[in-house]
């Protein structure tokens, strides 16, 4: 039995092709519906209902290849692993295949689906195909987990050069087994998307179509368009990575195949893209050396001691895209809209939200969570805690970022603020970047907030938050 998980597709799957290897009497799949997780891990709906579309096209790639999907619901999210196994042993399987995934809660399962699988006679064979280099495979001179970005990438590229990349093919269609496929719900209760399902297009031959179309007309030139939200500068692989229905060494491969075969020298754009898909490793490795980041806690323990306020009002206007800095509002409002966000604004709104407002980044990740299509624990929590200064980050806290200054140099001519702000069609350019300067009478006419806070002072009171933060361990 191959357990499928967030690895939603046929080519290029570790587990399923190790199966398919090695099944000599057919091979059933199996998906777990399973709404307590999802709730207590904050996943979204809209995330939630581009797995189940996803599950369906890869349901139809099995059935092409004979092998059943089989999903079962459970009502505990501490039931998964006997589910599985029971489920395993019901179809008449001797063997259980999974892609490991490196969230706390996740490895605790796994440990007690190898246990289960043990006592019931099942063997066990796990891969790490959800990353480029499997986690504890680079570790520092003393043989330390890295904490720090640059450090980690050199390591990663040699560890990369050193293995490959290869891909491996999808499954020759299996002997048939009496064993059906099980029906896959349209919903799960309290997961109904508020997305327009065409946003997000299911599917592996999608996902192969847009990386092609992203490495043939803009990777070489991504060091120059990754930081322009209004134009489509990146990938927006992002759902289709978390989900696995595309891996990341078919990111890899379609990106050095524009820059002969080199994933770390020559054009510019190629190495800075697949920097990327090393921080989207490098977040993985993160989660399994230092697991209390799956658990609220902070990367700098130090940090655990920030006064944060408590501000639900301001928390409310900062998610309804309410905060008077118009890229901050326009960003907000894209993320609710779309299911996503462009990375630069990522950082933009979650400094916003912690060092503007000096409000918990906890509070900023659940919100992202839930809205995310891509949301996923490793990236989305690395990157709110890069932001509040609590994480991995090389650079001190005074690191913050000026939303006038972000404004004008990342959305010059207001594109991306008069898409997501529409209020703000019509106003000047210089006053969209700093809405202070509109009169009161055109502010009142076109109806846009005040900004809420003073950048500069807020700046000054976030610093003050941080400085004297003791770097001993909190008692
Ligand atoms: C506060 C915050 C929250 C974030 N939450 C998530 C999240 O929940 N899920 C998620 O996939 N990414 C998250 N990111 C990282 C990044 O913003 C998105 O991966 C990126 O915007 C997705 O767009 P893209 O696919 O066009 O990326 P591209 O620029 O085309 O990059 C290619 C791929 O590399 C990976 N990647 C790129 N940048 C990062 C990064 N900084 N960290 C980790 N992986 C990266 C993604 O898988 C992405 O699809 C977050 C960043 C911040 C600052």
């Amino acid at each position: 039995m191959v357990w499928f998980r967030r690895d939603l597709r046929v080519h290029d799957n570790l587990a399923l092709h190790e199966a398919s290897e090695r099944a000599t009497d057919g091979i059933v799949a199996v998906w777990v519906v399973n709404p307590d997780a999802w709730r207590r891990h904050d996943d979204g709906p809209a995330k939630v209902d581009f797995w189940l579309r996803n599950l369906r096209c890869l349901a139809d790639a099995l059935a092409a290849r004979n092998i059943p999907l089989r999903v079962i619901r459970v009502a505990r999210m501490e039931d998964e692993a006997d589910a599985v196994v029971r489920e395993a042993a019901a179809c008449g399987c001797h063997a259980l295949y999974f892609n490991r995934e490196y969230e706390i809660d996740e490895l605790r399962r796994d440990r007690d689906v190898v246990e289960r699988c043990a006592s019931a006679g099942l063997r066990v064979h796990h891969h790490d195909d959800r990353v480029a280099v499997a986690p504890g495979r680079v570790l520092t001179g003393s043989k330390t987990p890295y904490t720090v970005f640059t450090p980690f990438r050199r390591a990663w590229y040699a560890a990369l050069r050193e293995r490959g990349w290869q891909t491996v093919p999808a499954p020759k269609p299996q002997p048939r087994i009496d064993v059906k496929a099980t029906e896959i719900p349209a919903e799960v209760e309290g997961f109904t998307s508020p997305l327009d399902a065409s946003l997000w297009p299911a599917g592996e031959d999608f996902a192969q179509r847009r990386l092609a179309h992203f490495a043939e007309a803009t990777v070489r030139r991504y060091e120059t368009t990754r930081d322009v939200p209004a134009i489509d500068g990146t990938s927006a692989l992002s759902p289709y990575l978390a989900a696995g229905v595309v891996s990341v060494r078919q990111c890899i491969t379609a990106a050095v195949a524009q820059n002969d075969g080199a994933p770390d020298v020559g054009n510019e754009g190629v190495v800075t893209w697949v920097s990327e898909l090393a921080w989207r490793d490098f977040y993985q490795h993160v989660m399994v050396a230092f697991p209390r980041v799956c658990m609220y806690r902070a990367f700098k323990r130090e940090t655990e001691r920030v006064p944060w306020r408590t501000a639900p009002a301001e928390l409310a206007r900062w998610s309804e895209g309410q905060t008077g800095f118009p890229l901050v509002d326009a960003a907000m409002r894209q993320l609710v809209k779309t299911g996503w966000m462009h990375n630069r604004l990522r950082m933009l709104t979650a400094m916003f939200l912690t060092k503007d407002l000096l409000l918990d980044w906890r509070a900023g990740e659940r919100f992202f969570m839930h809205h995310l299509v891509d949301g996923d624990l490793g990236a989305n929590n690395g990157g709110w805690q890069w932001s509040a200064s609590t994480g991995t980050d090389a650079q001190p806290y005074f690191r913050v970022f000026n939303p006038y200054a972000q404004s004008k140099r990342f959305d010059p001519d207001g594109t991306f603020i008069r898409r997501f702000v529409p209020e703000l069609q019509s106003v000047s350019t210089t006053a969209l970047h700093d809405p202070a300067k509109l009169s009161v009478e055109v502010r009142r006419r076109v109806g846009y907030a005040l900004p809420m806070v003073d950048h500069n002072a807020a700046r000054v009171r976030a610093i003050t938050a941080f400085k004297g933060l003791s770097t001993a361990e909190p008692a």
